[in-house]
């Protein structure tokens, strides 16, 4: 199991006093390599099960596991990817993607040839000495993917990864994406308030209820995307 909720439930304390309960009773897994969506309405948690999956929240109640381990903290074993890309502005594309390895100590050949691997594997071979600025918002994005897969964590998070994008380009990056993540074999889960970017690119939707978020369906899908 890559990745399991037990119960999970988060209350937040407010200014005005009332705590308020941002996801209530969650429970799912994910398998290794599978590709799960979680979809809902804004404010109903979706944000707050990524960051209890990163380990940036911890519970109120209940466990997160990842691959059997309960989650206490930042590590490693998870790498994200949010709405906006991060490139650090003054690196080019390959600088970039070797800046992640080399805080987790790899050494210096290994990162370049991971590094030019990756931005092979998400189709930006001929950019790597430019810089993030000289790129259009959907090659930013796809540098993004290829930064987080070069570490190669257990679980890729993606946070709303393609809502700074025009249609067309979040067309082509949604299925890119899908065959890209598929191909590394990464256990992903992938937050969205778009239910038909869900079905593009996942194996298994879980739909979240408005504020507390609870899971009221689960939806197997079963197109020959992936
Ligand atoms: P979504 O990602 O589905 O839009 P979020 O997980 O961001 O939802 O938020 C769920 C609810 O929890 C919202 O009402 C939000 O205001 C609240 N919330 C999220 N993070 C915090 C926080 N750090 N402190 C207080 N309330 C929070
Ligand atoms: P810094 O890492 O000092 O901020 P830059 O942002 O200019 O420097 O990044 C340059 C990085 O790209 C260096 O690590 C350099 O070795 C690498 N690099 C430059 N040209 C190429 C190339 N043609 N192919 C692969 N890597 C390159």
């Amino acid at each position: 199991m890559a990745l399991e909720f037990r119960a999970v439930t988060k209350v937040f304390p407010t200014n005005a006093g009332t705590p308020l309960t941002a996801v209530s009773g969650v429970s799912f897994r994910v398998d290794e390599g599978e590709f799960v969506s979680v979809v809902g309405p804004s404010g109903c948690g979706k944000s707050t099960i990524l960051s209890m999956t990163a380990g940036l929240y911890q519970p109120s109640e209940g466990e997160v596991l990842v691959s059997g381990t309960r989650v206490d903290g930042p590590n490693a074993h998870v790498g994200f990817m949010l709405q906006k890309d991060l490139l650090l502005p003054w690196r080019t594309i390959i600088s970039n993607i070797e800046f992640g390895l080399e805080s987790r100590g790899v050494p210096r050949a290994e990162r370049r040839a991971r590094a030019i691997a990756e931005l092979r594997h998400c189709h930006l071979d001929g950019f790597e000495t430019q810089y993030p600025y000289q790129l259009s918002g959907g090659m930013r994005q796809r540098a993004a993917l290829a930064r987080t897969l070069a570490i190669d964590p257990e679980i890729i998070l993606l946070d709303e990864p393609f809502s700074a994008l025009d249609a067309q380009t979040k067309l082509l990056l949604q299925n890119s994406f899908a065959k890209t993540i598929a191909e590394a074999g990464k256990t992903t889960l992938l937050i969205t308030h778009d239910l038909a970017e869900a079905v593009l690119m996942s194996d298994r939707i879980l739909v979240l209820s408005e504020r507390p978020g609870t899971i009221i369906a689960e939806i197997k899908v079963d197109l020959p995307h992936r």
